[in-house]
């Protein structure tokens, strides 16, 4: 992507400013970023601490933008924006690894105490806990670092003197803020673009078809991949264990963060899981007919799911998904297509492919 910075360029304190590089991977990170990383909470947080520079916030890009200029801020701050920035841990005598503060928004892995999400962030990314990985993996791993960083400045203002103490407030801009906005308005609208027409599904996923109106067994062994959700799944017919849901390799990452973005939401909490439906699965790839049609169903080409099928049914004109924001967010946020919108409502579908 190729941006040209003006306001992001203004100067940081003593420490100069930004370089091209560091602002182009912050909205790099934010274009993706979990969407609850910057909602609303209830307690005194990064967004309570800029309010006054910042804000008040009139929408979630705004908060979005909002965050990418406080860490544009802070990053000159404790770092100079030195991606590496921390002590030689050639001499763990002379350090404390939990307290030693590293990479370029000296978080110390002693953070990863103040809420179960940030060391699930490093364990996600590495499959450990320890200080030492927390140092090297923020070090290394610029994404890791940036999106750890936003996580903690939700749960305290504590742990940065420059945020605990305002120092980074002079320092904040505005205009800085309103191109940051541009940016994520802009490219955000290509990512919801990125999912095929249904009539154009053949170019974009291939074709499935096989001989005698039999699925294409090549097709579906090349393009059909298993999406296990964070939750146990059952069937939605007789609640019946379910290892995954079949989907095609196109979207399965897009799937796989979906199901995490509502697993969050939930609170990790199987039981709110089960309350929303979507522990009920009710079809992913599938070689079908429409409803009612002699056209293909998106579920052929493996781009659909269905969820919670008796309370969303097909021609039900208030399915029950339309009362539980966390998961259409989930889903709008990737770009996907919800059926509760369409003249005749399948509330339980979401498919990769636009109407
Ligand atoms: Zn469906």
């Amino acid at each position: 992507m190729d941006r040209t910075f003006f306001a992001c360029k203004q100067e940081v304190f003593n420490r100069g400013v930004s370089p091209d590089a560091f602002l182009n991977e912050l909205i790099d990170w934010a274009v993706n970023a979990h969407s609850e990383i910057f909602e609303r909470n209830n307690r005194i947080d990064i967004y309570s601490r800029i309010v006054t520079e910042l804000g008040p916030w009139e929408s979630f890009i705004h908060r979005k933008a909002a965050m990418l200029e406080a860490l544009r801020v802070l990053g000159g701050f404790e770092s100079s924006w030195d991606w590496e920035a921390g002590k030689d841990t050639t001499n763990p005598d002379s350090n404390t690894p939990s307290t030693e503060e590293a990479g370029i928004f000296q978080c110390s892995a002693n953070s990863m105490n103040f809420d179960d999400s940030l060391s699930d962030l490093l364990l996600k990314e590495t499959g450990r806990t320890d200080s030492e990985t927390f140092i090297t993996t923020t070090k290394s791993n610029h994404p890791f670092a940036i999106e750890y960083c936003a996580r903690l400045i939700r749960f305290t203002v504590n742990h940065h003197g420059p945020i605990k103490h305002k120092h980074i407030n002079p320092w904040l801009r505005r205009d800085a803020m309103l191109e940051f906005m541009g940016f994520l308005e802009r490219e955000s609208k290509s990512d919801e673009s990125r999912w095929p027409h249904q009539d154009e599904v053949d170019s974009f996923y291939g074709n499935p078809r096989g001989l005698d109106g039999e699925p294409n067994a090549e097709w579906e062994k090349d393009n059909i991949v298993k999406v296990k959700p964070p939750w146990q799944l059952v069937t939605a017919w007789d609640f019946q264990p379910v290892s995954g849901i079949r989907i095609h390799r196109e979207c399965a990452e897009s799937l796989k963060k979906i199901l995490e973005q509502i697993w969050v939401s939930s609170g990790h909490d199987e039981s709110r899981i089960r309350e929303w439906g979507m522990h009920l699965y009710a079809g992913g790839y599938n070689y079908r007919l429409m409803r009612g049609g002699t056209r293909l169903s998106m579920h052929s080409w493996g781009c659909a799911v269905d969820f919670d099928s008796a309370r969303n049914a097909f021609g039900d004109h208030s399915p029950n998904f339309g009362s539980i924001p966390s998961v259409l967010d989930a889903f709008a946020d990737e770009g996907w297509t919800w059926g509760g919108d369409w003249r005749t409502p399948d509330g339980m579908h979401w498919q990769a492919a636009t109407v």
